[in-house]
């Protein structure tokens, strides 16, 4: 604070105490705007009115679900650094708002498919379940297994010990199993021995999951429902697998284990009843008569098709590009120590034709960062800078596997050593069926796993200014949701950079077209985002850094 500022405000104070205005009730207003810490006035600028203006504009659709290196994402970036420039940050990198990164976009370029004499056409007589790696299939064979069930994994008992498996040996072989599961005549499964059908039904990925248990190379399904399952896939094939460069995790997995599943992976190819009975012509038979023999005989049915297969998938990579957003409020005494609050501007895009506007995922963290931006800006201008530098940076990559957020500390501008902490918000507009009752609430997750003082300053900050309930439901780490891997903070957790994650949970619109701006709780938003200000308010005005004291590090459970 300047000292022109405290005598003005002294001068005006006094004038008003003797003012006849001081008895009309302007005394209690000069008096409250007294004892209000500064912390107090500029949070108050972060409100339900600002936010609401933004989204409305993220969250529409003409920013196209603003889905990484596409046309909406670029605009977002652009709505977000004119922002940040308008309200008075530094651009923080260099001279620019900007940190551009690669993307590596990987999609099937051509996939075909010889059986017989025959080729076939993908998406019409067959398609490949996401595969992710180029692949050549050659074999003189194909063994017939049934339905591909077996009651030799854990979980998964047949009501009669029925079992497509029981003297296979697929080792190596390309299996060609009948979609569903087996019924008797009078319509009572095979497997559960009710007329209720057991999980095999449904899921092919168990089926597939089996057929590679027992060595098998490859496997074919015959789907009755095949044009359903291509709507399905074409839909998630709108939306291409990218990565920052080979190795770096995508959809949320450590690269270790993302290696480790995609080696383990064996390729599963949905085919038509018809492409199944031009494979089975050699033995005269058709997926009518196989299954009918199966439902009379209440027994499994294997046998060898003397019948070539051959299949490639090439897949064509292009690296293009998608970028941070970067501004700053350099700190007045300790400006090397940097705190960073951030979130993902980046959501689903464009799907079957329906815009995705992600209002909560993450909209709402986006303009929670912006408004946090301007009240730190707003309290800079009037006198009260920050000690240390607050990075406020918005993300792309996100929906991707966490690309901004891990090339930003892969190549992190301010050294990792001087950032005190990543204050990350990802969905904080709406509130989820736990809360419903009591919506004034927050899911906190991995305050505590680095720094206890972290901990401690924003419970001490939400119980002094912004009293909601702190719900650490999904902070241990074993929890199955696994939320503390699965956003941005994660890649600064992981470089040992104390975090906190704020959350609202997951709701019935979440990753839905219908996550949209007309369900946000713009004052729960607020509320949140105060909630972030204080605590970085606390971290960035302290004497001293926040300590890292919590040593014992946790790996993310690792799936066998
Ligand atoms: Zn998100």
């Amino acid at each position: 604070m300047d000292i022109n500022f405290k005598k003005k405000t002294i001068v005006i104070y006094s004038l008003l105490v003797l003012s006849p205005l001081f008895w009309k009730g302007g005394a209690d207003e000069a008096f409250s705007q007294k004892i209000e810490s500064p912390e107090m006035r500029f949070a108050k600028l972060i409100t339900p009115e600002d936010a609401k203006k933004h989204l409305s504009v993220l969250a529409s659709d003409e920013y196209e679900g603003r889905e990484t290196c596409m046309k909406g994402q670029k605009k977002a970036a652009k709505y977000i650094a004119e922002n940040f420039k308008n309200i008075g940050l530094q651009p923080a990198n260099n001279k620019n708002y900007f940190q551009k990164f690669p993307v590596m976009i990987s999609a099937p370029d051509s996939v075909t498919m010889k059986a017989g004499k025959n080729k076939y056409q993908n998406f019409k007589d067959f398609y490949v379940s996401p595969y992710g790696r180029d692949l050549k299939l050659e074999t003189k064979s194909i063994l017939f297994l049934g339905y591909g069930i077996s009651p030799q994994i854990e979980g998964t008992d047949t009501f009669n010990q029925y079992d497509d498996y029981k003297n296979a040996d697929v080792k190596n072989k390309i299996v060609l199993v009948l979609g569903g599961e087996p019924m008797s005549e009078d319509s009572v499964s095979l497997i559960t021995g009710t007329k209720e059908l057991s999980d095999w039904a449904t899921n092919f990925q168990m089926k597939t999951n089996l057929a590679k248990s027992k060595g098998a190379s490859a496997i074919l399904i015959v789907n009755a429902n095949f044009d359903g399952s291509i709507k399905a896939l074409r839909r998630f094939q709108e939306s291409p697998a990218m990565k920052i460069e080979k190795g770096s995790p995508s959809r949320n997995m450590s690269a270790d284990k993302e290696n480790k599943e995609e080696r383990k992976k064996i390729p599963q190819i949905g085919i038509t009843i018809q492409t199944a009975n031009d494979i089975l012509a050699s033995k005269n038979i058709t997926v009518e008569n196989l299954k009918k023999k199966i439902s009379t005989t209440k027994q499994s049915l294997s046998f060898e098709i003397k019948s070539p297969l051959e299949m490639e998938i090439i897949n064509k990579e292009d690296t293009v590009s998608s970028e941070n957003i970067l501004g700053m409020i350099e700190g007045t005494k300790f400006k090397d120590e940097v705190i960073f609050i951030t979130a993902h501007y980046d959501h689903l895009g464009i799907r079957d034709g329906k815009v995705f506007n992600g209002a909560d995922d993450d909209g709402s963290g986006t303009v929670g960062v912006m408004e946090i931006a301007n009240a730190f800006a707003r309290a800079k201008e009037a006198g009260f800078a920050p000690k240390r530098t607050i990075v406020f940076m918005t993300v792309s990559g996100e929906e991707k596997g966490l690309l901004g957020s891990y090339y930003y500390t892969a190549n992190p501008i301010f050294p990792i050593a001087n950032t005190v902490c990543d204050l990350n918000i990802d969905m904080i507009g709406r509130f989820d069926d736990n809360h419903k009752k009591d919506s004034a609430y927050v899911y906190l997750i991995g305050s505590d796993k680095i720094s206890t003082e972290l901990h401690q300053i924003n419970e001490t900050a939400n119980a002094t200014y912004t009293k909601l309930k702190l719900d650490y439901k999904y902070n241990d780490l074993s929890d199955p949701n696994r939320f503390y891997y699965r956003s941005d903070h994660y890649n600064f957790a992981k470089k040992g950079v104390p975090i906190i994650f704020y959350f609202n949970g997951v709701h019935d619109d979440y990753h839905k077209e219908t996550d949209e701006i007309s369900k946000i709780k713009f004052d729960l938003l607020a509320k949140r985002a105060q909630l972030v200000f204080y605590t970085a308010w606390e971290l960035a005005n302290r004497k001293n850094r926040i300590v890292s004291d919590v040593t014992e590090k946790e790996d993310a459970p690792q799936e066998k």
